[in-house]
């Protein structure tokens, strides 16, 4: 849009679609295979679905501001062992719509106009948004590729933070990039924060998608004063569409981000909160996140496997579902004029990464293109197959 566009506020007219849904619309119109947005193309888990069948004849009225009990309860227990730390479950826990919600509360409960929010690039798209619907000043510092790593650079993290930085958004494991945080590197964004007495946004929503040990900053020595950690039922259990997330933080956190919350959706679904519940009390026993963990490696093996007889590099991703590979082979002049071409040349569908970088930072992005395996089989197969005809 552009502040033309009538009626239109100073914080809005920014905004065009979202690139997620732009290239799944070009997959539906070419009949390509959408390895753009990452949605599962396969059905959840049984017990999911029976859960939701189950919590669907029950509960048809407005639930509690906090969240249903049970799930608050399911929250609090797996994230207290996560964090050895005793959770109260209505104090230390918020449900929201998603982690989407919960990430855009946050910031306006949190953000006053001018302050600045440090956020890593490539990003996920909705983080520069949530900072401007506040008021607020992203200040952006790129994660650089090398060799197969992508690498933060500590000193250009320590230019970003300033007197007005406010927060820093953390997201592990890393959309699009893959990137797993080590123990070490949020150690040292803690003591940054620590430095500025900045907030940390923990955006944890691949965290049962982590190839390698996935750690929540929250648990690490200093942080959990000053963070809020965010996922949501989405990933985990191939149920985009249920919207179902949550924060965990201290008491003086999830009470600001709750009155934020409750003048936003005011409560979540309840029956889907129900179902989440009884999702999460049944991993604690059923070996879930052991198979899906498996289940995601798998597919990303088969993806990189494909991509090797392809014009596309790609290293492994070290968790969550999507892999960043380098196009320059194929000699277009950039990310989007790739995406775009895709569809109609190769049948295939992925997503440019510039639209998750900043406005001066979008040429890095330039030969890359992001490709998701959250696919059945047949489908990553299928664009495998699909690819390889372009060398
Ligand atoms: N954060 C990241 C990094 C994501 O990839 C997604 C995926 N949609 C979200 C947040 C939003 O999660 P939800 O669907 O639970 O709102
Ligand atoms: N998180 C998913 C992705 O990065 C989907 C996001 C969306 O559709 N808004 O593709």
């Amino acid at each position: 849009m552009s502040p033309q566009t009538p009626y239109v506020s100073r914080r809005t007219a920014s905004f065009g679609e979202n690139v997620f849904t732009t290239y799944t619309r070009l997959a539906q119109q070419h009949g390509a295979v959408n390895l753009g947005q990452g949605f599962p193309d396969f059905p959840p888990p049984e017990f999911a679905l029976e859960a939701l069948r189950e919590a669907a004849s029950g509960y048809q009225q407005y639930a509690p501001l906090p969240g249903m009990p049970a799930l608050l309860e399911a929250v609090a227990a797996k994230m207290s062992a996560r964090l050895g730390r005793d959770l109260e479950p209505a104090q230390n826990v918020q449900v929201t719509v998603g982690a989407t919600e919960a990430l855009f509360a946050a910031m306006q409960a949190f953000i006053d106009p001018g302050d600045e929010v440090v956020v890593l690039e490539p990003f996920y798209d909705a983080y520069p948004a949530d900072i401007i619907m506040a008021g607020g000043v992203p200040k952006f510092v790129a994660l650089e590729p090398q060799g197969d790593e992508w690498v933060l650079d500590f000193d250009a993290l320590e230019e970003a933070f300033t007197d007005r930085t406010k927060a820093i958004i953390v997201n592990t494991p890393h959309n699009p990039t893959g990137k797993v945080f080590s123990e070490a590197e949020l150690d040292r964004i803690v003591a940054l924060a620590d430095r500025y007495d900045a907030l940390i946004v923990s955006d944890e929503v691949y965290e049962h998608i982590a190839f390698t040990p996935h750690v929540s900053i929250a648990g690490r020595p200093g942080a959990w004063e000053r963070t809020l950690s965010v996922s949501s039922i989405g990933k985990t259990f191939s149920v985009t569409g249920w919207k179902v997330g949550w924060t965990v933080g201290p008491e003086r956190l999830i009470t600001p981000l709750r009155m934020a919350h409750q003048w936003i959706p005011f409560v979540v679904a309840t029956p889907l909160q129900v179902a989440a519940a009884r999702v999460l009390q049944e991993v604690e026993t059923n070996g879930y996140y052991a198979e899906l963990e498996g289940l995601f490696r798998r597919k990303r093996d088969l993806l990189l496997a494909q991509l090797r007889g392809t014009p596309f590099r790609a290293p492994a991703p070290q968790g969550g579902y999507f892999v960043i590979a380098d196009s320059s082979a194929l000699g277009y002049e950039d990310d989007i004029a790739l995406c775009n071409a895709l569809p109609e040349r190769a049948g295939v569908v992925g997503i440019p990464p510039s639209a998750l970088y900043s406005g001066a930072h979008k040429h890095l992005a330039k030969h890359l293109v992001r490709f998701a395996f959250c696919k059945s089989d047949e489908a990553i197969l299928e664009a495998g197959e699909r690819l390889k005809k372009l060398s």
